[in-house]
């Protein structure tokens, strides 16, 4: 019986850049290193201003268990450890380090010993890799699991937003390191069922890994319909092996590990050659861009850099993005730097940028016949507005992965995404404010308790 589907929206696919091959930009001047490119705790600096770093070498160590290291991709002198204001506003540590264009490569760079699970989780838990594709949890976390419960891993190659395709050229131009990464977790996990997930508008990467499927048991592609947003993990969970992720559950509580290509590639790098993570590959799109194309950078390489390597703006932009237009986040300034899960920066004309003007609702159901995990993102915004946090829960609220599918179809352009996530932050607040009262009422049971027992003595 064929597997159903989850909903999505057939968005604009714009893959401009897909058939061309990454360009290496020129060694950036300076790079700016945050300590926080991850889920968890920051990564703590192992360097001091004024210290010579090679590539390869560690600057930071992880600063947790969830948490990961962080490696130069320039070799130069540390300048200035200070802080950075990031996207979403918060200020973290940042390294500053100088480069000195010849990129010297740090002398003991060796492979690492991998000889079963613990050796691999130790590796992925060295070569700094988080996920790539732009969920940022530290990989080796993701895969310290009870080895009986993974039915199925599920690498992500998807790549379903529009302009994005830095996966799709990891997929063509290391597809050795990927499928020397699938054979890796048949090897040291055991896995029994591979599954390769690619979009159907991907032909040439699906005809790739057929291929190679051929030479192996228990590895297969999933070629799945171009239906945004067949890369979210829930979505691709369901829409390759037929199981739903609960509310408040992980992937393997349903016996699934996704993981996305560009992520295992790395880390079959690492494993290879003892090169941790040090760069990415990007895609630099949008219509104020010049020279639209994919380029490989140093992690903590100024945007303004990445541009100029793409010939500048042909237009001022007017909206500069992390990752794609239906998920991305604002770039607050050009000095910002690429980070580990950047997958793509966009920079948009002012007709692009102009966010549409929105109607009243006319009640047409689209937003809910859209959404992948069957929400009802018109009755969570008049819940919003009412000021109603028990009917946000009741609404699931913060199951949203906000991948904007119902504001993307909405005829009257109502901003639901963004309400979303102003409703998911409405609950956490109330939630944590019936957490409070019930600890206060269960200390003030307590005290009586002690005080009628202090009486009876
Ligand atoms: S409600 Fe959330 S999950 Fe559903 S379509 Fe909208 S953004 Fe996506
Ligand atoms: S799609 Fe837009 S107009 Fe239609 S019900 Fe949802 S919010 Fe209302």
């Amino acid at each position: 019986m064929p597997i159903k589907r989850m909903n999505g929206a057939h968005v604009p696919h714009r893959k401009n850049t897909a058939e061309m091959a990454a360009v290496r930009i020129p060694v950036p001047q300076q790079l700016v290193i945050p300590m926080s490119m991850h889920i968890g705790a920051p990564a703590k600096p192992v360097v001091k201003p004024g210290e010579d770093v090679k590539v390869g070498q560690l600057i930071a160590e992880a600063g947790g268990f969830v948490s990961a290291p962080i490696y130069s991709g320039v070799s130069g002198k540390v300048i200035k450890i200070d802080e950075l204001v990031v996207s979403n506003g918060s200020t973290v540590p940042a390294i500053r380090i100088n480069s000195d264009g010849e990129q010297t490569v740090l002398e003991d760079l060796t492979p690492p010993t991998v000889t079963d699970y613990e050796s691999f989780l130790e590796a992925v838990r060295n070569s700094g890799v988080v996920g790539l594709g732009g969920a940022g949890f530290p990989t080796s976390v993701k895969l310290k699991v009870d080895l009986e419960k993974v039915d199925a891993i599920i690498i992500n190659g998807a790549e379903c937003e529009p302009y994005i395709t830095s996966d799709t050229r990891t997929m063509l131009d290391r597809t050795d390191e990927v499928w020397a990464g699938v054979e890796m977790l048949q090897k040291y996990l055991q896995a029994k069922r591979i599954i390769i997930g690619i979009e159907d508008n991907k032909p040439q990467c699906i005809a790739k890994f057929n291929e190679l499927c051929k030479t192996t048991q228990g590895v297969e592609v999933a070629a799945l319909p171009s239906m945004y947003p067949q890369g979210g993990e829930k979505v691709l969970i369901f829409n390759t092996i037929g199981k739903i992720v609960p509310e408040g559950k992980l992937p393997i509580d349903v016996g699934a590990i996704v993981l996305n290509c560009t992520t295992l590639a790395t880390i079959a790098q690492y494993i290879q050659t003892g090169m941790p993570l040090v760069e990415k590959c990007i895609t630099i799109d949008g219509s104020a861009v010049a020279n639209p194309q994919n380029v490989i950078a140093p992690i903590g390489t100024p945007m303004k850099d990445l541009f100029e390597a793409c010939g500048g703006f042909k237009t001022e932009p007017r909206k500069v993005l992390y990752g794609g237009p239906m998920m991305g986040i604002a770039v607050p300034d050009l000095e910002n730097p690429v980070l580990k899960n950047t997958n793509a920066v966009l920079a948009f004309d002012e007709k692009d940028a102009k966010p549409p003007e929105p109607t009243a609702c006319i009640k047409c159901g689209r937003c809910i016949a859209h959404c992948p995990l069957k929400l009802m993102p018109a009755d969570i915004e008049k819940a919003f507005s009412l000021e109603r946090p028990e009917d946000l829960k009741e609404l699931k609220v913060n199951l949203c992965m906000e991948c904007g599918c119902c504001s993307f179809v909405c005829p009257a352009k109502r901003p639901l995404v963004q309400v979303n996530k102003l409703s998911k932050a409405m609950l956490n607040k109330y939630n944590a404010q019936l957490k409070a009262e019930e600890e206060a009422r269960k200390a003030k049971e307590e005290a009586k308790k002690k005080e009628e027992e202090a009486a009876n003595e």
